[in-house]
């Protein structure tokens, strides 16, 4: 499970999280919506430990990640997935290179076990014979699935996704959330998925939460937020539908 507590970030004056209170069940996907700058980024980099709250509590499990040491943080990070919203792969490694890549630093693992690992894991997510390209040849859904392939490898308990189908089109996008319930279903994993496209949430998550300018302003069931009176939760739904 994943609480957080009271949690405020702040930019140098600049608060950009209010006073966040949010529980994350297990296996359950959660999709973070809102906004353009209104901070959805923000909080998926402190749940990862990337950035540290300015107040408040980040309970990962039973250890509170805002008052962890670094080094504690990277054990903690090794049960993570992430995909982030510009893939972030290594664009001098191999598709197959960047998928080992945790492995191969993190595991002992012997080699044969390695590429095991990764051909089913691009198995996973459709690109089969894709092991010995260089990311520069790959169309932005494909970057996308590699990054996946790559957050599964380890066998997290959780996977954050930044906007997985930023960029995309709708048919891409479609793919990819596929992939997520797929990955959900076949791993069991608890996934966290900040997105604007409200389309994509209603379709991968099974509560959504909704922030505004810094604050949670809405946290509920997909079938309950579509009834939402809150005129702040209509109007995105009408923006973006
Ligand atoms: P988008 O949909 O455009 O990705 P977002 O909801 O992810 O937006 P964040 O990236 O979390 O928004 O940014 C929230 C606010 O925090 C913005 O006003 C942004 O300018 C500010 N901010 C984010 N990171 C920093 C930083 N490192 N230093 C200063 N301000 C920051
Ligand atoms: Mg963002």
């Amino acid at each position: 499970m994943i609480r957080l507590v009271d949690v405020c970030k702040s930019f140098g004056e600049k608060e950009v999280l209010h006073h966040i209170n949010l529980t994350i069940e297990e296996g359950e996907t959660l999709a973070i919506i809102g906004g353009s700058g209104s901070g959805k980024s923000t909080l998926l980099r402190l749940l990862i430990g990337l950035i540290r709250p300015t107040a408040g509590e980040i309970w990962i499990g039973d250890q509170d990640i805002a008052q962890l040491t670094e080094k504690e943080l990277d054990k903690v990070r090794l049960h993570m997935g992430m995909v982030f919203q510009y893939s972030a792969l290594f664009d001098s490694m191999t598709v197959g290179d960047n998928v080992a890549f945790g492995l191969r630093e993190h595991t002992d693992l012997p080699e044969t076990e390695i590429q095991r690992i990764v051909t089913e894991k691009l198995h996973l997510v459709g690109l089969d014979n894709a092991a010995q390209r260089m990311p520069s040849e790959l169309s932005g859904g494909m970057k996308k699935r590699v990054s996946l392939a790559r957050a599964i490898a380890f066998g997290p308990d959780i996977i954050f996704y930044d906007e997985p189908s930023s960029g995309l089109d709708p048919l891409m996008t479609a793919k990819i959330d596929e992939l997520i319930l797929h990955t959900q279903q076949t791993l069991d994993v608890t996934s966290v998925v900040v997105t604007h496209d409200m389309v994509s949430a209603c379709r991968i998550a099974d509560r959504i939460a909704m922030v505004h300018e810094g604050s949670i302003i809405a946290l509920d069931t997909v079938e309950n937020i579509k009834q939402s009176k809150d005129e702040r939760v209509r109007a995105f739904f009408r923006t973006v539908a």
